[in-house]
């Protein structure tokens, strides 16, 4: 026998073995072996790594690393598995303005005075958001310093087990059309990729409208090799400093389950790593809360600092929306972002549509009403005019728009040294001019949206787009000031009228706080991997992408075990 049939002999061995390799890993979704009720765990765990946060990066990365390694998460939320909430599009808004105690959705407001939500739950803002997926450019893969090959196949990787084609329905089409007459050009037809023009991109919500969240991706994981924490929130990350060594070294981290029983997970052995996967508030303020920081803010807490970093919290950024509500003349179907603009000028144009959308868009719940007097109280007084003058339902779309960056940052600061308190989060949305020019531009680019022949059908012709935009300036859609103007001005409209479309990043920029290779400047033994290391929000929506540095890092890190 000659040298190739062994190697024939050898390489059909190797796909054989691989095929029952792959095969012996797949468990499914809700039946995970490896959930476990953090009550359930013994006081002291080790493992090779050690997630905090098994949201849309976090899952991504556990599955990776469990491949070859012991993998922990843990996560503060529940299963996202058998809620209704979560897994129907029609349940978008119910699903976020649940504000109970152990909602999935923890909303907090912002220091700019806008509402806004962060995840709570295995699978993270990916069990919490519209779903929209669209890749990051070229030029924000090239000036990240990423492995452009690795990153290719690690969006693969999301795309073959989480990510749908949309179904493309009548408004959605007319949105659609309605950007190509705008001069949103060319069209790009069905695509993942971020190009100019006008394109139809993935959804995380099936063919029945089903979602599927990052928490799908541990499908991939090693059973053997993983374990899943559930309701296990991280009070602290513990650091020692053995003598004659200049950097503090992670060694554990202490966790508290949902009958507040406390429990200690160590790093297993020198090659093994703590990952901090909180997302952009809960990273950040986690930092703080383990002594990493400015000094004098932590100081003020009663936090011992174990490494002065005034970094930690700074460039947080929320790229801001602005929309405008229209209601239909006709029935349209219940869609979350299916279809995107992609302007020159740094204006994503994006939209949603159903039989009652328009009232979920200005609701909030009463936990979030303030006794702020410059803020507009008017939701149910104009949702009402707006009823009465059609003699209809509030069926309709929304057609909004957000800005690329963006170029204006904030910070965030601790309110408490409770981790399940919100932190005081500044975005100083609209600071810099040319974030308020991308705006107008995009608010432009919706106004003919409306107005274009592919959209007549689906507005009323007695409704003038100056109404619409008066009911938004009139309705309660943050707690922002409204000032003379808001309703002639489109730059006074964008800030007055702003909102978020939960794309909130940084805190734990790269180079600031985090090396390119996401260790943690200045300790040993912790990586930072989520969306608080974003410098700008990559591509239109970020989930893609984060997801995709979850699957990439995991690769990485195992490559340098
Ligand atoms: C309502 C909404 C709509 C959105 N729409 C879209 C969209 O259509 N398309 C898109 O691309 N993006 C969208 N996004 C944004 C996208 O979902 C987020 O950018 C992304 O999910 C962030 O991922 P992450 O891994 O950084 O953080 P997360 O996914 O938030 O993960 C962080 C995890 O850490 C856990 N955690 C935090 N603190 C602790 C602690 N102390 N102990 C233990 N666990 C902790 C949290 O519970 C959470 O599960 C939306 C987001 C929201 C909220």
């Amino acid at each position: 026998m000659g040298l190739r049939w062994w190697r024939n002999f050898g390489a059909a061995l190797a796909g054989v073995l691989l095929f029952f390799h792959g095969f012996c890993y797949s468990e499914k979704g809700p039946n995970y072996s490896f959930l476990q009720e953090a009550k359930q765990a013994p006081p002291n765990l080790y493992y090779d790594y050690i997630i905090i946060g098994g949201g849309t990066s976090g899952c991504a990365l556990a599955a990776t690393l469990s491949q070859n390694a012991t993998v922990l998460v843990l996560e503060r939320g529940g299963s996202p598995y058998g809620n209704p909430k979560i897994r129907n599009l029609d349940s978008f808004f119910a699903n976020i303005l649940d504000n109970s105690p152990l909602s999935p959705s923890q909303s907090f407001i912002s220091e700019d005075g806008v509402f806004n939500n962060r995840a709570r739950v295995l699978g993270g803002g990916s069990a919490l958001n519209a779903g929209f997926y669209s890749r990051a450019s070229a030029g924000y893969v090239k000036s990240s310093g990423w492995d452009e090959r690795l990153v290719k196949e690690s969006y693969e990787w999301v795309e073959k087990k989480v990510v749908f084609k949309p179904p493309m329905l009548q408004w959605q089409s007319a949105v659609r059309d309605g950007l190509l007459e705008a001069g949103v050009l060319p069209y790009n037809g069905f695509s993942y990729e971020h190009l100019y023009g006008t394109k139809v991109g993935g959804t995380i919500f099936d063919h029945q409208d089903h979602r599927h969240t990052a928490a799908d991706l541990l499908e991939y994981a090693n059973p053997k090799n993983i374990v899943v924490l559930l309701h296990a929130t991280v009070e602290k990350i513990e650091f020692r400093l053995p003598d004659g060594e200049s950097k503090p070294i992670a060694s554990g981290v202490i966790f508290r389950d949902e009958v507040g029983v406390r429990h200690n997970a160590y790093r297993r052995d020198s090659k093994s790593e703590i990952i901090l996967s909180a997302g952009a508030i809960g990273s950040p303020q986690l930092l703080m809360l383990s002594g990493i920081g400015p000094e004098a803010h932590l100081k003020a807490h009663g936090i011992p600092v174990i490494l002065e970093q005034p970094m930690v919290g700074q460039g947080m950024a929320d790229n801001p929306m602005n929309a405008l509500p229209i209601p239909s003349p006709r029935p349209i179907e219940n869609s979350l972002a299916q279809v995107v603009g992609i302007t020159t000028f740094g204006s994503y144009i994006e939209a949603i549509s159903g039989s009652d959308i328009i009232r979920s868009w200005f609701h909030r719940p009463p936990e979030q009403s303030s006794n702020d007097s410059t803020a507009p109280k008017g939701t149910e007084k104009t949702l009402k005019a707006m009823h009465t003058m059609m003699k209809a339902t509030v069926r309709g779309g929304i057609i909004l728009e957000k800005i690329k960056g963006p170029i204006s940052t904030g910070h965030l600061k601790l309110r408490t040294t409770n981790p399940e308190d919100n932190p005081y989060v500044t975005f100083n949305y609209f600071k810099e001019p040319e974030d308020l020019q991308r705006c107008v531009e995009g608010m432009r680019i919706i106004i003919k949206v409306i107005n274009s022949k592919a959209f007549s059908k689906f507005r009323f012709p007695h409704i003038p787009v100056q109404l619409l935009i008066d009911m938004v300036v009139n309705s309660p859609v943050n707690l922002r000031p409204r000032h003379v103007g808001a309703s002639i001005n489109l730059e006074q409209f964008c800030i007055d009228t702003v909102r978020t479309i939960w794309h909130y990043h940084g805190g734990c920029h790269v180079g600031r706080v985090v090396e390119p290779d996401y260790k943690v400047i200045g300790v040993d033994g912790l990586r930072i991997i989520d969306g608080s290391t974003f410098n700008h929000s990559p591509g239109t929506n970020p989930q893609a992408t984060v997801m995709m540095l979850g699957r990439y890092m995991g690769e990485k890190i195992l490559g340098e075990r």
